[in-house]
């Protein structure tokens, strides 16, 4: 029988316990582990039931239990204690509260999809994760963030594996009641409501759940209530279900909806607005134009207000591959903004954000990531490689500019060290080395045995043999109710044998069955009598995409085959609680996606930080951090002649680093069956990747390089009245119209003798058209280097010329300089003109530049 509507009674805590009520409330326990071990101690049995899930372990927990433990005095205390310890960790000053008064004093973190813990289904893959991930260190650090998403009905999906290795998909209708959520409500205790126009005269409503993330609070806005029609109490109904107009509502309200509930919830909690906003991927940009419209209700024109948006945004891309990129239908994104959505703003000045005017660009789409980009000044992707493929990619938004000057940042990502770190693994640096902080410990430090090492990570690896049976059988007794799991179920995995973990979602980039690429191949080293290998593999297909799930399809019909299925074995449903055992568990991480295609990828950092090795194309974070000892390169088959070829080659390279490298140093063991050289390895992971692969790293990074920049730029902008934004506003206009006049026209050099040596100086003369523009709205530069293939620049340095005044007429000026010959070889150099503005970041800022020639 199914039932028509369901809630949760939440449980009347005896008046002794009520510090349990406030630790549960606050997603904190998500990561402290001394409040999760007071949870686990109500019943250990429910806390592995309910998935580590406090709420739902309090709703759980026979009344008579409560009683005991509120007349335990000790577990009173105990609880009081972490109490006192949550209240200190939301008030005491952390590493924000010592940086100086140029800090900002709000900023917004907007994402489609948030992953802070099992319990709070909200994310779909790695941008998730990635986005919990931040939150908690902002947290941890004292960053004052405030998250903003969406809550969805059924999260993104939960996945079964048919018979035939089909993926089946399910959409559990999440209970917001049962869940750690609040909704943000009027001092007079009515729900805030947030309402946006639609077309037709019609609105879309909604709620929000506030959710406390440490000390980070997190919104979401929520459209199932009844104030909406029907069809529109489903627009959130799941992460990344539909297309087209659903995704448009989605994303109208994620950032249209999210800045107005941001107002709401700012005003009531006395927060200040955020003067920072940061958005992750496009999903959210439309935050912008809602900023601009209240920007125009103050008095500024649209292109003013454009200006005080972009000096405060943040925009990160996320995927290099273009199916991640959201892109709309022209006349679908016209056909919303035709209507009272945003006061003051004309639909065609929207459109114009979108639209990809490039070569190569479709005139009839409406793209996210552009409109991002032209909202946000400061823009990054999320390694180092993926921001060179990201000024690749988007090159065209800034013509003339080399790629290098292509205005995208890069800042590399990180993960949340104590979510992701291994209880028993922290609990050995606590022990031995002093230190609850894993990454930070000296773990190459004698005082630190191999054979203690190694006993954690052994137990480590049998917590996820231990899990991965329970799993399988489990999902085996759900398909055949009545049944009971065939025996080989609880002998599948050996706890001693070299495990290999690979788990992600499937799109085909990441290659989930490369491995299978000589089957033979792999059964041999999975069968190999001295040195055996097994793999643990987990993941999801997006449920559209077929050709993710004939992958899976393939490697679970393998993974069936009698002689390997205790070796190779797929978990079905990949989610953080899975997660958290899997990289722990696995010796050796793999991870083999298709060079470039990897923005970073943090499977394997989370992996690194329990002391697994990565072995792993040099792709995303691997590329940066790859150092010859924490593990293996794939060498890419860049030279490849065609996809099959390299991934034959690249499969080749994959089997031959496990037969001929991993497993035998896994397998050396000295007279105490410890493998010294594997554990070598491990320690010095351990070691110098820890601290660089921590999302504190990331979030401090953002605040130097991003946030406080961004709030400098905004506040230049916005002070009296926004005086600088009219300015900057009417400057920009002004180069416009004037940068078709303005040319160098004429460069001559002197100084260097018909055979020019080291040392010899180059005199410069430029003389340039500015077009009634002044000599301080442009730099004049000389572009030097090597010159090779022709005429191509590389090593290219710049050098601006300086001006003399004396020389102006008619709009044309002289512009001198020299440069120094230091090096031998092939020269060349060119002169150009860019404009220049104490609030440009860069000077390919405008995509405008004037060339010699
Ligand atoms: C870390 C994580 C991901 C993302 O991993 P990638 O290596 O970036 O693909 C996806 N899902 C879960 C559950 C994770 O914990």
């Amino acid at each position: 029988m199914k039932a028509i509507r369901r809630f949760t009674v939440r449980a009347v805590l005896p008046e002794q316990l009520g510090a349990l009520e406030e630790l549960a409330g606050n997603l904190r326990w998500s990561w402290h582990e001394p409040t999760r071990q007071l949870f686990a101690r109500i019943s250990p049995e429910l806390w592995q039931q309910t998935g580590h899930d406090p709420i739902a372990l309090l709703g759980a927990v026979h009344p008579a239990r409560l009683s005991e433990l509120a007349n335990d005095y000790g577990y009173v205390e105990w609880a009081n204690r972490l109490r006192d310890d949550l209240h200190a960790y939301l008030s005491e000053p952390r590493w924000y509260q010592g940086l100086d008064g140029s800090a900002p004093q709000s900023i917004a973190y907007f994402s489609p999809e948030f992953g802070i813990t099992a319990a709070l289904p909200q994310y779909s893959g790695g941008l998730g994760i990635l986005a919990g991930d931040h939150l908690k260190s902002a947290s941890d650090l004292g960053v004052p963030l405030v998250g903003v998403g969406l809550f969805y009905r059924s999260g993104y999906f939960s996945q079964a594996i048919s018979p035939d290795g089909w993926q089946l998909e399910s959409y559990p209708v999440l209970d917001p009641d049962g869940l750690p959520l609040a909704v943000l409500r009027q001092p007079d205790g009515t729900a805030v409501q947030i309402t946006l126009a639609l077309p037709e005269g019609r609105a879309l409503h909604a709620r929000v759940w506030q959710a406390a993330v440490g000390r980070i609070r997190l919104l979401l806005l929520d459209t199932d209530i009844p104030a909406n029609e029907d069809a529109l109490r489903s627009v959130t109904d799941r992460l990344y279900g539909g297309g087209g107009e659903h995704r448009l509502l989605q994303e109208l309200l994620l950032g249209i909806g999210g800045v107005r509930a941001l107002k709401v919830w700012a005003e009531l909690s006395g927060t200040p607005v955020p003067e920072v906003f940061h958005t992750n991927e496009g999903h959210a940009g439309f935050l912008g134009v809602e900023r601009i419209s209240d920007l125009i209700g103050e008095g500024l024109t649209f292109d003013e207000g454009l200006q005080v948006v972009r000096a405060g945004t943040v925009f990160t891309t996320h995927t290099p591959v273009a199916a991640g990129i959201d892109r709309f239908e022209r006349p679908l994104v016209e056909r919303y903004f035709s209507t009272d959505l945003l006061p003051g703003v004309q639909v065609s000045d929207v459109l114009a954000l979108g639209c990809e005017d490039y070569p190569g660009g479709s005139p009839d789409v409406f793209n996210m990531a552009v409109m991002g980009l032209r909202l946000g000044q400061h823009a990054n992707g999320v390694s180092k490689l993926h921001g060179q493929v990201s000024r690749q990619m988007f090159r065209g938004l800034w013509p003339g500019f080399d790629v290098d000057e292509v205005p995208i940042d890069s800042v590399t990502n990180g993960v949340h060290a104590p979510t992701w770190t291994d209880p028993m693994l922290r609990a050995l640096a606590e022990e031995r080395l002093g230190t609850t902080d894993t990454t930070a410990a000296d773990w190459s430090s004698g005082g630190l045995g191999d054979l203690d090492l190694w006993s954690v990570r052994t137990r480590m690896r049998e917590q996820l043999v231990g899990d991965a049976r329970r799993r399988v059988s489990e999902a085996w007794e759900k398909q055949n109710p009545g049944g009971v799991a065939p025996s080989w179920m609880s002998d599948l995995l050996d706890p001693s044998v070299l495990t290999i973990g690979f788990a992600r979602r499937v799109p085909t980039y990441k290659r989930l069955t490369l491995m299978l690429h000589d089957p033979e191949r792999l059964r041999a080293i999975l069968l190999n009598p001295e040195r055996p290998v097994q793999i643990v593999i987990a993941g999801k297909s997006h449920p559209a995409d077929e050709e993710g799930k004939r992958l899976i399809q393939r490697l679970v019909q393998f993974a069936a085959e009698p002689d390997i299925r205790t070796r190779l074995v797929f978990l079905p449903d990949y989610d953080i609680g899975m997660a958290q055992l899997l990289y722990p568990g696995t010796d050796v991480w793999l991870n083999n996606p298709l060079r470039p295609l990897e923005a970073c990828g943090t499977s394997g950092m989370k992996a690194a930080l329990n002391g697994a090795l990565n072995l792993s194309i040099l792709d995303g974070w691997w590329n940066e951090f790859y150092d010859g000892e924490n593990g293996w390169a794939i060498p890419s088959a860049d030279a490849a002649g065609d996809g099959s070829e390299r991934d034959a080659l690249e499969a080749e390279a994959l089997y031959d680093l496990i037969e001929n490298q991993i497993a035998p140093r896994f397998y050396e063991r000295n007279g105490d069956g410890v493998p010294e050289g594997w554990l070598h390895q491990i320690r010095h992971t351990l070691s110098t990747l820890s601290p660089e692969l921590s999302a504190d790293r990331m979030v401090r990074e953002y605040v130097e390089r991003m946030y406080v920049p961004a709030s400098g730029f905004e506040r230049r902008v916005s002070d009296d009245g926004y005086a600088g934004a009219r300015a900057l506003s009417a400057w920009k206009a002004r180069v416009r119209s004037a940068w078709p006049g303005v040319a160098v026209v004429h460069v001559e050099s002197g100084g260097v003798d018909a055979i020019p040596q080291v040392g010899d100086e180059l005199h410069l003369r430029a003389r340039v058209q500015l077009n009634g523009l002044k000599p301080e709205d442009v730099s004049v530069q000389v572009i030097y280097g090597r010159s090779q293939n022709g005429d191509q620049l590389t090593h290219v340095r710049i050098r601006d010329l300086e001006v003399e005044e004396k020389s102006a007429i008619g709009g044309a000026y002289e512009y001198v300089g020299t440069v120094a010959l230091s090096r031998a070889g092939s020269f060349g150099y060119t002169v150009r003109i860019v404009p220049r503005n104490d609030l440009l970041l860069s000077s390919a800022e405008l995509g405008l530049v004037a060339i010699a020639g």
